[in-house]
């Protein structure tokens, strides 16, 4: 029963891994999201419902159009199996992670993908972020409220002379200070920086990072770290 509950928590994560995926590639071309159907990018054709199961779908197509033959990006494959795995953690750790932790975790799910393809992040994002943290955190903000005013100040100082974080990641610190502290926002802004060095090891220093995709693996270790 257990695993039949892990298996359906997999997929519904991989469908939203998937999902976003679709919504970030098309709303910046200002396209539909709800009532066009999935079709191959090169060919135009209507994806077969059953070519549309997350993962599996990839597999049964050994990752090429059925129709002209065309490779499917491994891209979607890997931010489906994220979406579910984490899902699944996600389930695991509920009375850690609890409803606010989870809004945000899906969000910034969305964000990573959108920042990895784009390089930037979608205001709206950020905002309804901004809105959840207010709404289910409400009670701890006036703690939070004067370490993360002093946060903002100095990232965007810091911001303005080395160039290195910007605005959406700024503002992604400060949400997480308001909505956990500034110990645990402080936890996860270290670890995703850790992970963005480990990954960048080799190459050039000077290249844009999309850095949300990191946040967003640092507070899947929401509750395992030490201040949890
Ligand atoms: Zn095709």
């Amino acid at each position: 029963m257990n695993l039949f509950v892990y298996v359906l928590i997999f997929l519904i994560g991989a469908s939203l891994g998937s999902f976003f995926e679709l919504v970030s590639e098309r709303l910046p071309r200002e396209q539909d999201v709800v009532f066009t159907p999935s079709h191959c990018n090169s060919c135009q054709m209507r994806i077969c419902y059953y070519d549309l199961i997350p993962i599996f779908g990839y597999i049964n197509q050994r990752g090429r159009c059925r129709f002209c033959d065309q490779t499917i990006s491994a891209q979607s494959l890997v931010y489906e199996m994220i979406g579910g795995f984490s899902s699944c953690w996600f389930y695991y750790y509920f009375t850690d992670f609890n409803i606010y932790g989870g809004l945000l975790l899906t969000m910034l799910y969305y964000a990573a993908i959108f920042d990895q393809q784009h390089r930037y992040v979608d205001q709206i994002i950020l905002t309804l972020m901004f809105v959840c943290t207010i709404l289910f955190q409400y009670a701890s903000l006036r703690a939070a409220f004067i370490p993360a005013l002093l946060a903002a100040l100095v990232l965007i100082i810091l911001s303005k002379i080395t160039n290195g974080l910007g605005p959406a990641d700024i503002e992604l610190i400060i949400i997480l200070i308001l909505g956990y502290g500034f110990q645990t926002a402080l936890w996860i802004t270290l670890l995703a920086s850790l992970f963005v060095l480990l990954s960048h090891l080799h190459h050039a220093i000077n290249i844009e990072i999309a850095f949300i995709p990191y946040f967003y693996l640092a507070f899947l270790l929401l509750p395992v770290l030490p201040t949890s």
